[in-house]
C-alpha cells in the first residue's frame, strides 16, 4: 500500500468545482469531500506554477530559493540571462530527497521543476516543462514510456499546444489520459511509499481557451480521472492539492508600458512593431478577437525565445523591467541599474494601478521587488497601460483536501501551501527540517488517534543533507536533548 499519495490538479479551484458539484456533475469530488477534511490553500506570491509546486514540496518560501516565476533571470551588469528553473535550482531540498535519505521509495510524475532528472530512491518522470527527452530517472524508464505509453505521441502533442485551439484542447486531454495510464501502470507494477503526481489541467485549458463550456468539460474529465486514481491506488493518506487557483478577469495592466513612458524600459524593435500592429487590429476587430490571434502570432514569431527577457527588451536602454511567464496580480520586477533602484520603485509607487511593492532580498539573482496590482499584470507589448480583456488568470486560492486513516470527515480547514511538506513528513513519522516555513496540520487528525497525540519533531536542515550521516546522528542526539528525551 502507498503510504502517501499526493495528487495535484494544476490550477484547480473550489470556486469552479463546488458549483459543478451542486449541479451533480462531479460525483467523485462530491463523495470524496464528504469523507475528507478540505479547504482553500493559500499559494505562493506570485501564484506561479514552478515556484508554487517547489514551495509545496520543499516547505520553503520562494525568497529562500529566489524562485518567483517560471524563469530564472540573472542580471550581471547590463547582461540579462534567463532560462526556465530546473532541478539544479532545488534538488536536495525537496521532500522526496528527504524520503530517499530514509530509504523510502517515491514515484514523482509530471512535477514541474524536476528536469533534468537525478537519482532518487524510486522513479522520477518529468513531462511538462521538459523536452520530453532524457526526462526519467532511471534513464531506462524512458524506453518503457516510449514502448508502452506512446511518449512519441506526447512529444507531438506538446508541439501542437499553442497552435490551433481545438487541436490543443484535444492534445491536453490526450496527454492527461496518458499520464493517468503511466500512473496506474507504475503503481500496479512497483510499490512506493509515496507518490507525487500532477495533472496539468485545468491550468493548461485556462491558457488555451476562455470558453466556459471547455472549462466544464475539463472538470468532468478531472472527476473521471480522480475516480480512476481512487479505484486503482490503495493509500493510507491522500492529499489532493493544486498549486494555485484560477479566476476570470476583465482588465489587464501593462506595467512595462508605464515604465516605457517614464523612460525606464524600452521594448525590442520587433515588439514595438507588434504593439503598433496590435493597436491597429484592436481598432478594427476589437480587443478580444485581436488577443486571440495576437497571442498565437507572437508565440509563433518568438518561437523558442518568448520566455527570454533579453529578446524582448533593448537592454542598453532599459534600467528596469517587469517580467512573468503569465499574468497574475503579482509580478516580479527587476532593476538592471541598481543605482536607480529607489528612484524607479518610487516612480512605480505613484502608479494608480499598483497596490503594493514588496522588496525582495535575493543576493545572487532574482527580482528586486514583487509588484501587486488591482489588475492582472501582463508583460506583453502594448501601447495601452490598461486594457479591457477577458482571460483566466492564476489566483492565490489553491485547493487542499486530505483523506484517509485517522483523517476527520466533512471538516473545513484552510491552510497554506507551505504546510504540505511538514504535514506529509509528520504522517510518515519523519522529523521536519526547522527551515520549513509551514506547520503540521494536526487539526486534520482525529483527536483520539495515536498520530494526533504524537508531537511533530523538528530537526536542523542539515538532518537530511546528503553525505552527512555523522552530522545527522549528532543533530538527532542534539534534538532529543533539547526535547529532554535523553
Ligand atoms: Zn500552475
Amino acid at each position: 500500500m502507498t503510504r502517501v499519495l499526493i495528487l495535484g490538479f494544476d490550477g484547480a479551484t473550489w470556486d469552479l468545482i463546488t458549483p459543478l458539484i451542486a449541479q451533480d456533475m462531479l460525483p467523485t469530488f462530491k463523495n470524496l469531500m464528504e469523507e475528507s477534511t478540505w479547504g482553500y490553500m493559500e499559494s505562493t506570491v506570485p501564484p506561479m506554477t514552478i515556484p508554487a509546486w517547489i514551495s509545496m514540496f520543499s516547505g520553503l518560501h520562494p525568497e529562500q530559493m529566489c524562485m518567483f516565476d517560471l524563469n530564472k533571470i540573472v542580471i550581471k551588469g547590463e547582461i540579462v540571462e534567463s532560462r526556465i528553473f530546473n532541478s539544479n535550482d532545488s534538488k536536495g531540498n525537496l521532500i522526496w530527497d528527504f524520503l530517499s535519505r530514509e530509504n523510502l521509495k517515491s514515484l514523482i510524475l509530471n512535477i514541474p521543476g524536476t528536469f533534468p532528472p537525478y537519482p532518487i530512491e524510486g522513479h522520477l518522470i518529468g513531462l511538462d516543462y521538459t523536452p520530453m527527452e532524457n526526462c526519467t530517472y532511471p534513464e531506462e524508464l524512458e524506453k518503457v514510456l516510449e514502448t508502452e505509453h506512446d511518449l512519441t505521441r506526447m512529444r507531438e502533442n506538446q508541439k501542437q499546444l499553442h497552435e490551433k485551439e481545438e487541436i490543443a484542447l484535444g492534445a491536453i486531454q490526450e496527454e492527461e489520459r496518458t499520464i493517468l495510464r503511466i500512473l496506474t501502470s507504475f503503481s500496479e507494477r512497483f510499490s512506493y511509499d509515496a507518490i507525487f503526481i500532477r495533472f496539468g489541467i485545468p491550468d493548461h485549458v485556462s491558457h488555451q481557451s476562455i470558453r466556459d463550456d471547455e472549462m466544464k468539460k475539463c472538470h468532468i474529465l478531472m472527476d473521471t480521472m480522480l475516480r480512476t486514481v481512487l479505484d486503482s491506488i490503495e493509500y493510507e493518506y491522500l492529499f489532493l492539492v493544486s498549486d494555485h487557483g484560477i479566476r476570470k478577469e476583465d482588465t489587464v495592466f501593462y506595467v512595462n508600458r508605464y515604465l516605457e513612458k517614464l523612460g525606464y524600459s524600452r521594448p525590442s524593435f520587433a515588439l514595438r512593431m507588434f504593439a503598433y500592429l496590435k493597436l491597429l487590429l484592436d481598432s478594427i476587430v476589437g480587443v478580444q478577437k485581436t488577443n486571440q490571434v495576437f497571442d498565437k502570432v507572437l508565440h509563433f514569431f518568438m518561437r523558442g525565445k518568448s520566455v527570454f527577457v533579453q529578446d524582448r527588451l533593448e537592454m542598453g536602454e532599459s534600467a528596469a523591467f517587469a517580467f512573468s511567464a503569465v499574468p497574475t496580480h503579482f509580478c516580479p520586477f527587476y532593476v538592471v541599474d541598481k543605482t536607480r533602484k529607489d528612484e524607479i520603485i518610487g516612480a512605480l509607487r505613484k502608479n494608480k494601478y499598483i497596490k503594493d511593492i514588496q522588496k525582495v532580498d535575493c543576493t545572487e539573482y532574482g527580482p528586486s521587488a514583487i509588484l501587486e496590482s488591482c489588475y492582472p499584470i501582463s508583460v506583453k507589448p502594448s501601447l495601452r497601460e490598461v486594457s479591457a480583456e477577458s482571460r483566466w488568470v492564476h489566483d492565490m486560492r489553491a485547493i487542499f483536501l486530505v483523506h484517509g486513516k485517522n483523517i476527520k470527515k466533512g471538516c473545513r480547514l484552510d491552510c497554506s501551501i507551505y504546510d504540505i511538506s511538514p504535514t506529509v513528513l509528520h504522517v510518515l513519522g519523519l522529523p521536519i527540517p526547522d527551515i520549513m516555513k509551514g506547520r503540521v496540520l494536526t487539526e486534520i487528525l482525529e483527536e483520539t488517534s495515536e498520530i494526533r497525540k504524537r508531537d511533530p519533531q523538528y530537526v536542523p536542515s542539515t538532518y537530511y543533507a546528503p553525505g552527512v550521516e555523522e552530522g545527522k546522528i549528532k543533530d538527532t542526539i542534539k534534538n532529543l536533548k533539547i526535547q529532554g528525551k535523553i
